[in-house]
């Protein structure tokens, strides 16, 4: 969705505004395949005018990412993704203060939680006749946040597989001879998490898999918006979070989930939230924090 609108310009003049807003991708922070700096590049050779980076428990690309964003003139919005273990629930955290230093800890756990459980997988495959060193899952980017698309871009490399969704498949996937569970972040752990730093949870992706009744518990424990714009969702899946955002009173977000080149999640572009959507989660943020 491309939105236009019109404002009033010099001596009878009028210019267009454009507004083209990615609330969900990902760098080399976490398992996204471009840095930030190639990313914000990326995201405005496709018209984006603004976007937010929420790499998977860090905050540790948004330096240079809002280097490139001010070079591009994009607005850039702080950001994070918390995945956890309840319901395969995900939770974005919007205008979060990367300063705070419970926070930085907080991540920083989740983020040691990932490497324990990658020693895990990665001793599975060993088992499997699979030999993978966590060095080698970081391709030279000692701070990135691990994750099981690291995973599967190292057997991709070793050509066990020839793409992400493959070793998904084959190996990573719950029920699959590598799968291990993740660490012990539950929903309610991420949300407190995002409000004790002033920022503004919201469902990722509701589309797999989550039920009213998980948007209703997860509203009563400060849930404030759902992200009903993302490429995988049905036109009725859409119409579906749309009506339980208002049903619960949830700011109305959307992203691509874009993780780059070769990463099988390439939808950046098809996708924009509502052009109020930045108003309404700031507006929430004076409302919660100020
Ligand atoms: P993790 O954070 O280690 O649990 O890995 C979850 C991430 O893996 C998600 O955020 C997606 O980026 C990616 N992912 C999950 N399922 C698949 C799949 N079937 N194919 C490719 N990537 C996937
Ligand atoms: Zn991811
Ligand atoms: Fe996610
Ligand atoms: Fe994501």
């Amino acid at each position: 969705m491309t939105i236009l609108f019109w404002i009033p310009a010099f001596a009878g003049m009028t210019i267009i505004k454009y507004m083209k807003i990615d609330l969900h991708t990902h760098s080399t922070y976490s398992d996204g395949t471009l840095d930030p700096a190639k990313l914000m590049e990326k995201a405005h050779s496709l018209g984006i005018t603004h976007i937010a980076l929420c790499d998977h428990d860090s905050t540790e690309g948004l330096q240079q990412a809002r280097a490139k964003a001010l070079e591009l003139t994009l607005t850039l919005v702080p950001a994070v993704e918390i995945n956890t273990e309840t319901n395969n629930i995900h939770v974005l955290g919007y205008y979060v203060d990367e300063n705070d230093i419970n926070f930085i800890n907080a991540l920083k756990k989740n983020r040691d939680s990932r490497e324990r459980r990658i020693e895990v997988i990665l001793g599975k495959l060993s088992e499997l006749g699979i030999q993978i060193t966590k060095e080698e899952l970081r391709e030279g980017n000692r701070e990135t946040s691990l994750g099981r698309p690291h995973v599967a871009d190292a057997l991709m490399r070793k050509k066990i597989v020839s793409t992400r969704q493959e070793a998904f498949e084959k190996f990573l996937t719950k029920g699959r001879p590598a799968y291990a569970p993740h660490n012990d972040t539950t929903a309610i752990g991420a949300i407190e998490t995002i409000l004790a730093c002033k920022g503004i949870p919201v469902l990722a992706h509701p589309g797999f898999s989550q039920q009213e009744e998980t948007i209703q518990w997860l509203t009563s424990k400060g849930l404030q918006g759902i992200e009903v714009h993302y490429p995988t969702h049905s036109t009725q899946q859409i119409k579906k979070f749309s009506e339980l955002a208002v049903k619960y009173n949830l700011v109305v977000t959307g992203g691509s989930d874009y993780h780059g080149p070769g990463s099988g999640h390439e939808a950046m572009g098809t996708i924009s939230a509502p052009e109020n959507t930045l108003d309404e989660l700031l507006k929430r943020k004076q409302k919660l924090f100020s």
